[in-house]
């Protein structure tokens, strides 16, 4: 594909907030976009050109859609495979493509994945039945976690297990789906690479966050990551390498435990882009929503050199709204426009500048 011209149509599949911070990137750089998703109302929808409210699986909404797009994207993981697949025969090129998407699906094809790329992760085990249980918690030094293979995300399907435990109840918690047995790691902090790939291969890394989670839900990205710069590089390199194996264009974000001594084990990727990366907008040169647009269009990446220390605090639930937001001035707010403040839901972030004060900012 050669570049697509100004004024070409970007489809995304998907209509939560990546998709509409994507969408405003992509109308930045003078794009229309057209959202693809089954709900009639969507924070993406919103500010987006065009939007077609249609399942997964409607294999003639579909092709409409293809026939639509000059490039399709996708803004979640868990878009299915088939939909991808349904896309192409069509004749639509999508990016990233079917692989990325179904590496991430499974938890135990993702750690495989990575470790067949020289990617240590934390030794894990692939559970089928609640007997596997026992004899697997044994080999990972009798604590872990058991997480779904499928369809987990902010620290949903997942449940802390110790030898001992009632294992039958654990896995009954998870339905008794498919599992994946993680070694519990004792790590010192956690980090994220967020890498952009152009259509050429060409590569680059964002500045790295230290991520905290709460609950299993990311709560702060804070930049610096406060690591050296050597663990840092392993960081970069590793994100270059999956992202290489992959034949990734667009942009992906590769999460890491970071264990006392500096070791780096891989927790997950997300083939799209990530939260850990949403104080780019403001941070940097360009951000990692115009990095995956201007991949996807055939575009060449842009620099992202960062301008100043930057944490990003995630506003969950009841916190996006009066009175509980207090935002001081250096605050800049970002809100999705979910109609409804669920617990636990992301609504919104800020992103607050680091470092001395400058033009007067409290
Ligand atoms: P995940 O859904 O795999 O991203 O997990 C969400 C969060 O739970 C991670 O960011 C960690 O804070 C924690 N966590 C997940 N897996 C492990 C593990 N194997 N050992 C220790 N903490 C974990």
């Amino acid at each position: 594909m050669t570049a697509l011209q100004i004024g070409a149509t970007i489809g995304i599949l998907g209509g939560g907030q990546l998709g509409r911070m994507l969408s405003q990137a992509a109308a930045r750089l003078g794009f229309d976009v057209h959202i693809y998703c089954p709900e009639a109302d969507c924070p993406a929808a919103r500010v987006s050109a065009r939007h077609m409210a249609a399942d997964y699986d409607d294999a003639g909404a579909l092709a409409r859609f293809a026939e639509a797009c000059d490039v399709i994207t996708y803004e979640f993981e868990n878009v299915p495979v088939a939909t991808i697949e349904v896309l192409q025969a069509q004749g639509a090129l999508v990016r990233p493509g079917a692989t990325s998407l179904n590496v991430s699906q499974d938890r135990v094809d993702e750690k495989s994945f990575l470790n067949a790329c020289g990617i240590e992760t934390a030794k894990f085990a692939a559970i089928g039945e609640t007997g596997d249980i026992a004899p697997a918690l044994d080999t990972l030094g009798g604590a872990g976690i058991l997480k779904t293979r499928r369809d987990g995300y902010d620290g949903k399907g997942q449940v802390r297990v110790v030898t001992g435990d009632d294992f039958k109840a654990a896995h009954r918690a998870l339905a008794n789906a498919p599992t994946i047995l993680e070694q519990l790691v004792a790590f010192e902090r956690e980090i994220s690479v967020v890498v952009a790939r152009d259509a050429g291969g060409e590569t680059l890394c964002f500045d790295i966050p230290k991520n905290t989670h709460v609950n299993g839900i990311l709560r702060r990205s804070e930049v610096p990551s406060g690591v050296s710069g050597e663990v840092e590089a392993r960081a970069c390199a590793a994100g270059v390498t999956l992202i290489d194996a992959l034949d990734h264009v667009g942009v992906l974000a590769l999460e890491f435990f970071v264990l006392a001594d500096g070791q780096l084990l891989a927790n997950e990727f997300a083939p799209r882009v990530h939260n850990s990366g949403h104080w780019t907008p403001e941070a940097c040169q360009s951000c990692q929503f115009e990095q995956h647009i201007r991949a996807i269009a055939g575009w060449p990446l842009a620099p992202v050199t960062r301008f100043f220390d930057v944490e990003m605090i995630n506003l969950l639930g009841e916190e996006a709204l009066p009175p509980a937001l207090d935002l001081s001035g250096r605050d800049q707010l970002t809100l999705y426009g979910k109609r409804s403040a669920l617990p636990g839901r992301k609504m919104g972030h800020v992103v607050r500048r680091l470092g001395p004060a400058q033009d007067g900012a409290e």
